[in-house]
């Protein structure tokens, strides 16, 4: 392939003119910190989901620590979690005092975790269970959440990877007590940083409310004109979105459906495609990516490790010029993890994180660009 060639970029997020009239306008109102523009996204995020309550936040990492204090998490507590996802999950629960319990995966063609697997991990110390929507993909929500109830246990979303997805038309987000999503800028709403919770449950939101903003009875937006003072109920962070973030998000939630469509769009014509080249697999089925809000592109290398499958990364982008990633390296595998606790055994997250490549996908995507990444993965596995 020639150098002068443009590379596939494994994502590109492009804005329309409105959206940036929408931060302009903004900036020119004068209003930065929380105001109207979050309450107006709130509502938005809130209609699209079906939820009661929308909260805005400045990341998902932020909202998965509201939604867990928020579930009374605390020192002490076991919070059950996938290793097969962004470390944050995790994280959120350390910054409490908790204990992050990782379970297994169901396998290559599902990657989200097995409720058989988190049922033999509960234990009396263990708080709640948090699903991730992989890769904008359903996990096995409703049999999550009836193992949950079984146990008296809390169910949380990490729906980081999934607005727009949902299982029988109900919004994935919406079958736990609290859902989160991250509008980091790669991710299927981005926005550079920030995320959001729902719940349907009036405590929760009130207590992610407070949590967000110091603890305080009322925010800056909400006293400027009163004059009344505040009182601060509990210590607590900042952890609020601001206005230009909030107006972008709201501007980019009303081309959300169309980019979902684009994405799964190219799914479906990808899996087509790969389903000629051997030794691939192809995770989850046409049924999921038509409910799915088709976040990442992943696809496991058969008969490869890790070492193979980034000796195949390297020729995509060196001799294609595609450019593709790893989703994810597993958290019980990082040095923060293994210092601290013994490693978990998880056959199938190690599994399919070794063998997993994630090629390049976004809305704008061009056929041209989604065929270049179907014939360069053929010409090196070939
Ligand atoms: C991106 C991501 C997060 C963290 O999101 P931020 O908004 O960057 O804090 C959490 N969980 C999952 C599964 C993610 O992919």
């Amino acid at each position: 392939m020639s150098p002068d060639v443009e590379p596939v970029p494994l994502f590109d997020l492009r804005l329309t003119e409105a959206d940036i009239a929408a931060v302009t306008q903004t900036l020119r109102s004068g209003w930065l910190t929380q105001g109207p523009r979050t309450e107006a996204l709130e509502a938005a995020f809130a209609k699209f989901t079906g939820a009661r309550h929308a909260v805005a936040v400045s990341s998902a990492t932020a909202g998965l620590t509201l939604a867990y204090r928020a579930a009374g998490i605390g020192p002490g507590h076991e919070v059950i979690v996938p290793s097969y996802t962004f470390v944050a999950t995790a994280a959120a629960a350390v910054h409490l005092g908790a204990t992050p319990v990782f379970a297994d995966i169901r396998g290559p063609h599902h990657l989200s975790l097995d409720p058989a697997d988190v049922a033999t991990r509960i234990t009396p110390r263990t708080k709640a269970v948090v699903a991730v929507h992989m890769a904008g993909y359903a996990a096995p929500i409703a049999r999550l959440r009836q193992l949950c109830d079984a146990y008296g246990v809390t169910l949380i979303e990490d729906a980081s990877h999934a607005p727009g997805a949902s299982v029988d038309g109900r919004a994935l987000g919406t079958f736990g007590a609290a859902g989160v999503f991250s509008f980091f800028t790669n991710k299927v709403l981005g926005i550079g940083e920030g995320g959001m919770v729902i719940t349907d449950d009036d405590d929760v939101a009130a207590s992610c409310r407070r949590g967000r903003t110091h603890g305080m009875t009322s925010s800056t937006w909400e006293r400027r004109h009163s004059g009344d003072s505040y009182d601060v109920t509990e210590f607590a962070w900042n952890l609020r979105m601001d206005e230009p973030r909030a107006a972008l998000a709201l501007s980019r939630l009303a081309g959300i459906e169309d980019d979902v469509r684009s994405r799964r769009e190219h799914v479906v014509a990808y899996r087509t495609a790969l389903a000629t080249i051997d030794g691939i697999d192809v995770p989850y089925t046409d049924d999921e990516v038509a409910a799915g809000a088709c976040y990442i592109m992943p696809v496991l290398l058969r008969d490869a490790d890790g070492a193979a499958r980034e000796e195949v990364r390297r020729r995509l982008r060196g001799e294609h010029a595609v450019e593709t990633s790893h989703h994810y390296p597993p958290v019980h595998r990082f040095t923060a993890v293994r210092e601290r606790w013994t490693p978990p055994s998880l056959p199938r997250t190690e599994h399919a994180a070794d063998r997993e490549l994630t090629l390049p996908l976004f809305p704008g995507m061009t056929v041209q660009q989604r065929e270049r990444v179907v014939a360069g993965l053929s010409a090196v596995l070939g």
